[in-house]
């Protein structure tokens, strides 16, 4: 269901409810307790449909936060990420420094993941979200204080 019939639904429930709300209000207590008691039971159908409606609309605004959140960090990393021999670094006045990402989830996904000395070895670095092997001779750490 897209987000827009969810709003819809809940929309018509509550619809739904405020009509019933409406006949019983009218019946006033001159109404058959049978219909009344059937009004009662729509009513309370209605509010709970709504309210079950809410929460999964609660679930996917969470999700696009999170989304969004994600979508910031990259735009902040974007302008000050650099390629340097298979791995991405952040820089200062252009030049890249610290610990590589991954190049790979830079690429695909804008995930800043660090690369990590694979267990036992030197010559290999890991990136612990994807998997991929780098030399760890392509993948330095650059000390900041080198470049000033
Ligand atoms: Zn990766």
């Amino acid at each position: 269901m897209s987000n827009l019939s969810s709003v819809a639904a809940v929309l018509r429930s509550l619809q739904t409810a405020q009509a019933v709300s409406k006949d019983i209000r009218e019946a006033g207590f001159l109404g058959n307790k049978d219909d009344l008691r059937r009004s009662l039971a729509d009513l309370s159908g209605s509010v709970s449909e709504a309210k079950m409606q809410l929460t999964l609309l609660q679930e996917v605004l969470a999700g696009k936060d999170q989304e969004i959140q994600k979508l910031h960090l990259a735009l902040a990393y974007r302008g000050n990420m650099r390629r340097r021999g298979d791995g991405y670094y952040k820089t200062q006045d252009g030049r890249p420094y610290g610990q590589p990402y991954c190049s790979y989830c830079w690429e695909h996904e804008q995930k800043t993941i660090h690369l990590h000395n694979k267990i036992l070895s030197k010559e290999v670095r890991v990136c612990g979200h994807c998997k991929n092997e780098y030399q760890a001779a392509r993948t330095p750490y650059i000390e900041a204080d080198v470049l000033v």
